[in-house]
């Protein structure tokens, strides 16, 4: 007798490592036909960056030939998902579908559809966090909405064991698909990307990074000119690398350290993979997030509405170089370093006077690792209006280029024009004198950020609870 067929429809989870839907299809006996919807609605709008598509489409071509390799088939359709899988279920008699989770809003209430459209067995399985977010509480039994208490609880959790891979898979005979050209989804994009898309290049980045800059990662991140974070942003965000595996990589280099320094270094990057988890699970349990600030009266902070401001910042044509640099590394990587996140956003927000949500939203046109999460919890962090408890941090851009850009290298790097300018010109805005700028061809700050950071502290003042106000701090 033929085992029955089960659908195992891959979203955010591009891989067969570490794949708890594909792992549980496959024990429970089935014959597996993978499957990748194209959802062109979902997918083709102004807020997509190129870049991800780009990712998205290497990675799941990649996933298909995976399949191949292992004996089975994966198909790749287009449509709405709901309309795809029902027919699918029809054309080739599937008895089950299986899933990995998901946590955003609009993907939950579409999964939601999912299972009330299908007749047969939907099976949805976890995978896109270490822990289910329903399973971390308080004692009092409520989510957690600060992340030091968050990790205290999470941290100490013994985590689960990645999924293991399947050494063959069957399938049931079916057309194959392809996912459509770039151009024909209607965007252009040359490829130029710090990272390499798919699977294989994700597990080698991992293998690569836990066996050597795992060691020193607190030392060099905040360094931006330095190689010195994991890049492995968008496998995590696609789901080319599982979380599982990376947590163990994790153990395995915790367990090869020589000595406690090593130790430390290694710790510091499982709280960044911390932070990513709570983000994720903020937003599920706060889908309001999405919209609205965490802190709700922060609805009605007095934003500037200024076009041309936000134009100059998104383009890299502030006047201040750490700024330029960080955004223009943006504009033609679509990657953009951790330290200079925070620096962009303090200065949209806090020395522009510009709605969080509109960065937000440029990140989300630009990002190859853009992600609702982590990029609206970043945003939220940066503007003061989140879950910070720390709320009123101001970064000023000429402190952070010191501390973080000695030598200026990175300005250098991506500001072409300021190749030959001295270092402590370009480490402080006021030395880097009006006439010296235009002889570079560069322009003047377009603000003053003393006076601007009195005016944002001042309509900061404005919005009701004056005691987070006291607690304010300037790195
Ligand atoms: C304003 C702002 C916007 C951001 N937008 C995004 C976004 O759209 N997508 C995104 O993945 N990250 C975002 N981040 C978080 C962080 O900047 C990136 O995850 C990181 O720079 C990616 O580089 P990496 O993989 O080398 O990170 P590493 O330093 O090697 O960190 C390892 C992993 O931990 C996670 N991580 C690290 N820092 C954070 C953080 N602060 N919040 C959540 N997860 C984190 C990421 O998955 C990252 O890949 C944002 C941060 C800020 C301040």
């Amino acid at each position: 007798m033929s085992k029955p067929i089960a659908i195992v429809w891959h979203r955010r989870d591009l891989r067969v490592h570490d794949n708890p839907a594909l792992h549980q299809a496959v024990s429970a006996g089935h014959t597996v036909l993978g499957l990748f919807i194209v959802d062109t609605e979902a997918l083709c709008h102004r807020d997509m960056a190129p870049a991800r598509v780009y990712y998205l489409r290497e990675s799941v071509n990649e996933l298909q030939f995976a399949y191949q390799k292992l004996g089975g088939r994966l198909s790749i359709r287009q449509g709405n998902p709901v309309e795809v899988l029902k027919s699918l279920v029809e054309e080739v008699g599937a008895s089950a579908l299986f899933f990995n989770d998901d946590i955003e809003p609009d993907t939950r209430k579409r999964d939601d559809e999912v299972l009330q459209a299908l007749k047969i067995p939907v099976h949805l399985c976890a995978d896109l966090l270490l822990h289910p977010p329903q399973t971390v509480l308080t004692q009092g039994g409520q989510p957690y909405s600060v992340y030091t208490p968050f990790w205290r609880n999470w941290s100490v959790r013994v985590k689960p064991k990645p999924a293991v891979k399947p050494d063959r898979l069957v399938s049931p005979d079916h057309p194959l698909g392809h996912f459509p050209e770039l151009v024909d989804l209607g965007f252009h994009f040359s490829p130029n990307l710090l990272v390499v898309p798919g699977e294989a290049a994700a597990r080698k980045q991992l293998a690569d990074f836990c066996t050597q800059s795992i060691y020193d990662y607190d030392d060099r991140r905040d360094a931006p000119a330095l190689p010195g974070t994991s890049l492995l942003s968008a496998a995590l965000n696609f789901g080319t690398v599982g979380i599982r595996e990376v947590w163990q990589s994790t153990q395995q280099a915790w367990q090869a350290a020589t000595h406690e320094d090593q130790r430390r270094n290694l710790t510091v990057w499982q709280q960044e993979l911390g932070w990513r988890e709570f983000y994720k699970y903020v937003l599920f349990h706060f889908p309001r997030l999405a919209e609205q600030p965490f802190r709700p009266q922060f609805a009605e902070f007095v934003w500037d509405e200024d076009q041309e401001r936000f134009e100059r910042w998104c383009r890299g044509e502030t006047g201040y170089p750490l700024v330029d640099a960080a955004m223009r590394q943006l504009n033609t990587v679509s990657w953009m370093h951790n330290r200079l996140r925070m620096v962009v956003a303090s200065f949209l927000t806090k020395d522009l006077l510009i709605n969080w949500q509109w960065g937000e939203r440029y990140f989300m046109q630009k990002l190859v690792d853009g992600d609702l999460s982590a990029n609206n919890g970043g945003w939220q962090w940066a503007a003061s209006v989140g879950t910070d408890p720390k709320p009123l941090r101001i970064f000023n851009p000429s402190t952070q280029a010191q501390r973080y850009d000695t030598q200026a290298h990175f300005i250098r790097k991506w500001v072409s024009e300021l190749k030959d300018v001295d270092t402590r010109s370009l480490l402080d805005v006021e030395r880097f004198l009006p006439l010296e700028r235009a002889r570079f061809g560069y322009p003047v700050p377009m603000v003053d950020h003393k006076e601007q950071q009195q005016i944002f502290k001042e309509r900061y003042r404005q919005v009701p609870k004056r005691s987070d106000f006291e607690q304010s701090s300037s790195d």
